[in-house]
């Protein structure tokens, strides 16, 4: 899901890479290829509107930042402007402080709803509570039994009318299963209805009966991803006809452009609160705005990474460190400041992670190590001021109380002073062939 509109916003971030200023022009190219990406993903037109004029306005108006480039300026603003289409902040399930809570579906029949009351339970159960299915979808054949089977693969109860006795009453159905629910103490109450082929008064009504009969905490329209434009209008419609607090999108595994998905919580003003993204009970989860629109992008965590960066460089320090390269007046004074600039970001195989790509190399990443750093910054602390800015006048006995004082081997001293020496004339060698000064650049 998603794939194309990934890919080719991708691509059109991408050839803004390496661009040192923007100007009006390459914005606005930006913004008509980003607003084609959009359109032929099947994002509805007006939530396109809004967002081209968003990305447009705040990329021309004046949001410089010091550590970022041009072109990740303007990626971070098409993220944060995805992630707010997409509703900005995770939305929780509200549950009832006096159980049991109530959790309605709704949506057309085949968007998944009696699958999704499986998945919905099953996870419920895993954070303890314990939930009942209730089976008031009383029209489709069989549904009443694909609830029960659902039901007894997550090992919930399901409550359903007694069979051979006619089609039955949905509404009674519902009203009686919070009675049930009391009485054999679950705490949600989880009540799948009916669905129809297309939208129609009559599944309206009776949505809107059971909603009277058990006045749900939520109501969650459930939209399968895969029908394209149809899916805002069906919004639509049972926004006004049932009314819902939230969203789940279903069958996000498909291989549809998935846009019109995108626009429905733009277009209701309602939450997505659920993803689900298979047959399985287990493929389902919450659905995170800002981990979407990362995944759209198709760039790890790397926005995070960058914030970070912002936040834990210190542009001044960075620069004159950065200018001091080539001169040789590199000191470990700079040295200690961008390794705890580095770990004010959060321990090594985090910031690795967020890479993209990363998700391949789960294994390796899990065995970086910050211990290392962590003894590096021991021993520049252990030493001078002077020592730090000149760490030729470290002798054998300061080395050696260094070393006790920052508890490692004098080797590890060693090691330390004599890299500082190869990287400083490293760095030397390579101004004096390249002729740069390598000053103001640190960070871009
Ligand atoms: P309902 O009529 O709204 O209750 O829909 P169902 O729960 O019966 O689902 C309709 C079909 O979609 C079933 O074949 C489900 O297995 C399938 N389905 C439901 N959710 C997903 C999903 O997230 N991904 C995929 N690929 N199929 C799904």
């Amino acid at each position: 899901m998603f794939d194309t509109l990934s890919d080719r916003l991708t691509s059109v971030l991408q050839n803004l890479r390496g661009k040192g200023k923007l100007s009006d022009a390459d914005i606005d190219a930006t913004a008509r290829e980003i607003r084609i990406a959009l359109l032929e993903a099947d994002v509805a037109l007006p939530v396109v509107r809004e967002f081209i004029k968003q990305v447009k306005d705040r990329a021309k108006g004046a949001e410089v930042s010091q550590a970022l480039n041009p072109a990740q300026q303007v990626i971070k603003i098409v993220n944060e402007e995805l992630i707010g289409i997409l509703g900005g902040e995770t939305r929780r399930l509200n549950l009832a402080k006096n159980p049991p809570s109530v959790i309605m579906l709704a949506g057309l029949q085949g968007s998944g709803k009696t699958t999704l009351a499986g998945k919905l339970a099953l996870w419920l159960k895993k954070q303890g509570h314990t939930p009942l299915l209730v089976a008031c979808d009383l029209q489709r054949p069989n549904a009443v039994t694909q609830l029960q089977v659902v039901g007894e693969r997550a090992g919930v109860t399901t409550f359903a009318p007694e069979p051979g006795n006619g089609v039955g009453d949905p509404v009674d159905v519902a009203r009686r299963s919070i009675e049930e629910a009391r009485r054999a103490q679950h705490d949600v109450v989880i009540v799948d209805t009916a669905g129809r082929l297309g939208v129609d008064e009559e599944l309206m009504r009776q949505a809107a009966d059971i909603r009277d009969a058990v006045t749900p905490d939520e109501t969650l329209f459930v939209v399968d991803a895969m029908i394209g434009q149809d899916a805002v209008t069906t919004a639509e419609a049972f926004r006004d006809g049932v009314g819902f607090s939230g969203v789940v999108l279903t069958k996000l595994d498909g291989d549809a452009r998935g846009g019109a998905a995108l626009s429905v919580r733009h277009v209701t003003g309602k939450p997505i609160l659920f993803a689900s993204n298979g047959e399985k009970l287990e493929d389902f989860d919450v659905f995170h705005p800002d981990r979407m629109a990362s995944r759209i992008l198709g760039m790890g965590d790397v926005l995070t990474l960058i914030e970070q960066a912002e936040q834990a460089f210190d542009q001044e320090k960075a620069e004159r460190a950065a200018a001091k390269l080539g001169t040789g007046e590199l000191t470990l004074e700079d040295f200690l400041e961008q390794m705890q600039a580095v770990r004010r970001m959060g321990p090594i195989g985090n910031l690795l992670g967020m890479l993209p790509g990363a998700g391949q190399m789960k294994e390796q990443l899990a065995q970086v190590d910050d211990s290392h750093l962590d003894r590096l910054q021991a021993i520049i602390r252990g030493m001078t001021p002077a020592e730090r800015a000149n760490p030729k006048i470290i002798n054998a006995s300061r080395r050696q109380r260094i070393a006790k004082g920052s508890g490692v081997t004098v080797r590890e001293v060693n090691d330390l002073v004599n890299r500082f020496f190869e990287a400083r004339k490293m760095m030397q060698q390579m101004a004096g062939r390249f002729g740069f000064g390598l000053g103001g650049s640190a960070t871009k």
